[in-house]
């Protein structure tokens, strides 16, 4: 009876882990397609400011807030990109976000 019950509470465990696992994919791709998640789909902004308020209204996908670790600058085919790491202060994943500076007005 008592290996039974132990078999029952693996299982358990098992299936939760599996769960969290799923969810945690889930997350990760519903990143991974926002606005901004690559290159090639980088958020066009024409200000420093924008770029401030995009990252402001940044969420991750466990509801958690993303807090601003950096940016850099680099160049992509002909465009000017800046690219902002955050980091989830709830689950520690971590993101980039992609902003199309080409068109900066300064
Ligand atoms: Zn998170």
């Amino acid at each position: 009876m008592t290996a039974v019950l132990f078999v029952l509470a693996v299982a358990a465990a098992l299936v939760a882990m599996g769960l969290r696992r799923q969810r945690r994919n889930r997350q990760r791709r519903a990143a991974a397609s926002r606005p901004g998640a690559t290159p090639d789909t980088a958020i066009w902004v024409r200000s420093f400011d924008e770029i401030d308020e995009h990252l402001r209204r940044s969420w991750c996908g466990c509801g958690g807030i993303l807090e601003p670790q950096g940016e850099s600058s680099r160049e992509e085919g002909g465009r000017r990109l800046r690219v902002a790491r955050l980091v989830c202060q709830e689950c520690d994943e971590s993101t980039t976000l992609h902003f199309d500076t080409t068109d900066l007005v300064h």
